[in-house]
């Protein structure tokens, strides 16, 4: 389904690749205004701001590692200079790091937790301050089914997108009452650079616990992604839905 984003402004980080792009592509497509952060593929970004402009759509790519407060910050004062506003917020970089907890070294741990959960923080915080002044935003997190039945040798990833559900649902608590609105999307397995690594016969083993019997399409997560944010979601707000074929 097609949205008209029209008057939006929209930041996606992790729009390079994976399900951050299919959100970035669906959210031109109805003519949003999309600034993207990317931290290593820089290539990539700016390979689709072009491909964007040629089809008269307006994408900016800038970088920004959203496990820094810093970049973040910086980011937030681009989106605040250019535009004076933020309508959208997807919270979509992430980054795995697997190992046993017994053999999870510090750096993993922290790596992965810093990415994942501390830069949701540090994003939302910064959107919010511009939401607030307009009262009016739409913030979508993915968190991952891993964050809701874990998975041995990911207790860091579980970590972090657990603990973005439970952040989510407060900052709807905080906030439902100024019109910003929260909610999570958790995704099955979802055919991008990140599911890619995984063994052939654990992935015959996931496949086989997934009663839709495929793997999910970066556009199948982008399309719940763009419903929340869209107004036909507009009574939705710290609610947490499945995009996993039935798996969970
Ligand atoms: P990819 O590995 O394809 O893409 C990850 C994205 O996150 C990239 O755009 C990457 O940007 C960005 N990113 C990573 N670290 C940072 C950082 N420090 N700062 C800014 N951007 C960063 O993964 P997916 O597209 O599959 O994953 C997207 C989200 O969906 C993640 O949160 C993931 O946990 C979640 N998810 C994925 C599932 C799957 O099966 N694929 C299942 C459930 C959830 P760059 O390349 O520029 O570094």
């Amino acid at each position: 389904m097609a949205y008209d984003f029209s008057d939006k402004i929209a930041f996606v980080t992790g729009g390079a690749r994976g399900i951050g792009r299919a959100v970035v592509e669906k959210l031109l497509y109805g003519n949003a205004f999309v600034v993207t952060a990317y931290n290593k593929s820089r290539t990539e970004a700016e390979s689709l701001c072009r491909d964007a402009e040629s089809k008269g759509k307006k994408l900016y790519a800038l970088k920004c590692d959203v496990s820094d407060p810093d970049d973040v910050r910086s980011a937030a004062e681009y989106i605040e200079k250019s535009f004076g506003r933020l309508d959208f917020l997807v919270n979509n970089a992430g980054i795995t790091s697997d190992g046993l907890v017994l053999r999870m070294k510090d750096e993993q741990w922290i790596k992965v937790i810093s990415t994942d959960l501390n830069g949701v923080f540090y994003c939302t915080r910064a959107a919010l301050k511009l939401m607030l002044k307009q009262r009016y935003g739409r913030i979508v997190n993915i968190s991952s089914v891993i964050g809701l039945y874990g998975n041995a040798g990911q207790a860091n990833y579980a970590a972090a997108k657990a603990g973005i559900i439970g952040f989510s649902k407060s900052v709807a608590r905080e906030m439902g009452s100024r019109n910003i609105l929260i909610n999570v999307v958790a995704p099955g397995y979802i055919e991008t650079d990140m599911v890619s690594g995984i063994p052939e016969n654990a992935k015959s083993r996931i496949l086989a616990s997934i009663p839709q019997t495929r793997y999910g399409t970066p556009a199948d997560v982008a399309n719940v992604v763009c419903f929340l944010l869209s107004d036909d979601a507009g009574y939705m707000n710290g609610a947490v839905l499945d995009v996993n074929g039935g798996m969970y």
